[in-house]
């Protein structure tokens, strides 16, 4: 692959049959529900919207700390004005 990236084995499908969510097994997807698809091993997982969101906003985060630390490296300062990540994780 030559294109670089952090969630390129990722991707939003939907159910083709009803299941429950990988990551909650109270969590029950029906036929047809969109959800996101993640490549792991020769299998992928599969989470329903509101776990997905929420593991979306947790790579968000991570990336956005990822960059910063890679950032401060360099600068060897934090750099004043930029927002902490809110978070919005209540929500719902
Ligand atoms: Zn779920």
């Amino acid at each position: 692959m030559a294109r670089k990236s952090l969630v390129q084995r990722s991707e939003v499908d939907q159910a083709k049959a009803a299941h429950n969510c990988q990551a909650n097994q109270n969590h029950r997807l029906q036929k047809g529900d969109s959800r996101l698809k993640v490549y792991k091993d020769r299998s992928h997982d599969h989470y329903c919207k509101a776990c997905a969101l929420g593991i979306i906003e947790q790579d968000i985060k991570k990336l956005q700390a990822l960059a910063l630390q890679l950032a401060g490296a360099r600068d060897d300062a934090m750099t004043p004005g930029l927002e902490p990540p809110r978070s919005t994780s209540d929500e719902r």
